[in-house]
């Protein structure tokens, strides 16, 4: 599942003029890399806090993606479950610059995911913030307070990290709930000899998805130049 033209336009007729709308760099499902199970992966753009190594250069610039209605990813979100999805992934970019978008996202997942009888879906939502930053910040934990599990912290390149859904060591995978509590407790400490990476293609562009080790994403591209596939441009360098 990937938000295509139709489905923006469609986003822009039925728009409501004060209906909460996220500045969106991308929608795909189903995402398997980032949480457990099945997952709608719903990646921000707009992310100033510019981390050496960045997987994700193309989410940074505020002005770039596309405004998606909280409405029309809830009922993205809506269909997902229909289709068995396990969970929400909020990536980007850095969500937290769009709190109250945000807040209005992760209320309407849970309404949705309450009214379809799937309570037992998590909602999982990144940050670059550090937890300090955050617990300073009566807004952003008053948000963070309705994900089930948030993973906390920039992305240093220097520390790389065997932990499963992290990208360096010092990003921390923390519950908020008690559902979070059991969906993700036995996977804090949990390590992968490979990371999960997953390939989505859509139209001429190809999704890398997941938390990629350090070296792995030039090693990809070698390998598939190797057999004739090249990137005209990627989102990890500069
Ligand atoms: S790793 Fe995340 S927080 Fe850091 S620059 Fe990239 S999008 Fe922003």
């Amino acid at each position: 599942m990937a938000v295509n033209d139709g489905d923006r336009a469609a986003a822009r007729a039925v728009r409501h003029p004060a209906e909460p709308v996220l500045r969106v760099s991308q929608v795909l499902g189903p995402v398997t890399a980032l949480g457990p199970g099945r997952r709608l992966g719903v990646w921000v753009q707009g992310c100033p806090l510019a981390c050496a190594g960045c997987m994700s250069r193309h989410t940074w610039d505020p002005r770039g993606g596309h405004d998606v209605g909280v409405a029309r990813l809830a009922a993205l979100w809506r269909r997902g479950l229909a289709e068995g999805y396990d969970g929400l992934t909020v990536s980007g970019g850095e969500p937290l610059e769009q709190q109250a978008a945000l807040a209005a996202l992760l209320d309407a997942a849970d309404r949705v995911r309450v009214a379809e009888g799937r309570a037992d879906a998590d909602l999982l939502v990144y940050t670059g913030w550090e937890e300090a930053e955050i617990a300073a910040s009566p807004e952003a934990t008053a948000v963070l307070d309705r994900a089930d599990a948030v993973v906390t912290g920039r992305y240093r390149a220097g520390e790389p990290t065997a932990l499963v859904w992290r990208g360096s060591a010092n990003q921390r995978l923390t519950p908020r709930t008690s559902l979070g509590t059991r969906r993700y407790g036995p996977h804090l400490h949990r390590t992968a000899d490979r990371p999960e990476l997953q390939i989505q293609v859509t139209g001429r562009a190809v999704h890398i998805i997941g938390v990629p080790r350090p070296g792995e994403l030039s090693a990809l591209e070698r390998d598939l130049s190797a057999r004739g596939v090249t990137f005209r441009e990627n989102t990890w360098r500069p």
